[in-house]
């Protein structure tokens, strides 16, 4: 298998989505693996973009039937899981693989993934208050909701250390995330021996 997984985790609020969405945008030759879950569907996000929203019994048909690569209950709530056949598929095509995931789901890749498919990059942020100050701009979130995600945050920061690359996601500073990121993925594809031209290069 030649592809490079890359998984990125990080706390709530530290711009995940963002940096993925800048990813997606740049090089539209990664795959973007598509995850299943729980929750209900938000205002603006439509169906089968960044996740399948399903039913709790179908989640669980599909644990069963044992399709996912990993699955995880979140924030104490809502079940997410990414489909083990994509992933693995688009790994043996020797392309680069980009997926958001928990600290938990970091946690089930890192045990069934090889090392030299994966690499492991955690999103940090300045401090604690100001994750709160972010998640609190991004909308109305019911204050149990908060509390959960700002629960789920410090037991994710606790295990930051054993990632791969740590990289900094500082307000208002998310292009210097990207270029971060978009340095690892280079990087690691060279050592693999993949090449990777951005949209900018492919002239599309
Ligand atoms: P959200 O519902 O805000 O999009 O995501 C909530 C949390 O679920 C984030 O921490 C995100 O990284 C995590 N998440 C998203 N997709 C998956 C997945 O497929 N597996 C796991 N384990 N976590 C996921």
């Amino acid at each position: 298998m030649k592809g490079i997984l890359f998984i990125i985790s990080g706390p709530s609020g530290v711009g995940k989505g963002t940096v993925i969405r800048a990813l997606k945008a740049k090089y539209p030759q990664f795959v973007f693996p598509i995850s299943h879950t729980t929750r209900a569907i938000r205002p603006g996000e439509k169906d089968g973009e960044t996740y399948h929203f399903i039913s709790a019994e179908r989640f669980k048909s599909e644990i069963d039937k044992g399709n996912f690569l990993e699955w995880a209950q979140v924030h104490q709530k809502d079940y997410y899981g990414t489909l083990k056949k994509p992933i693995m598929d688009a790994l043996e095509a020797g392309k680069i693989v980009i997926r958001e995931v928990d600290v938990q789901g970091f946690h089930s890749i890192r045990k069934v993934v090889p090392k030299e498919n994966l690499t492991t990059i955690f999103l940090k942020a300045e401090s604690p208050e100001k994750l709160l100050e972010r998640i609190a701009k991004r909308g109305k979130l019911p204050q149990e909701e908060i509390d959960r995600r700002m629960e789920s945050a410090k037991r994710e920061m606790a295990d930051a250390d054993l990632f791969d690359y740590q990289v900094w996601s500082l307000e208002d500073q998310i292009p210097k995330c990207v270029a971060d990121v978009e340095k690892i993925i280079a990087d690691q594809a060279a050592k693999a021996g993949l090449t990777i031209a951005s949209k900018a290069d492919l002239k599309v």
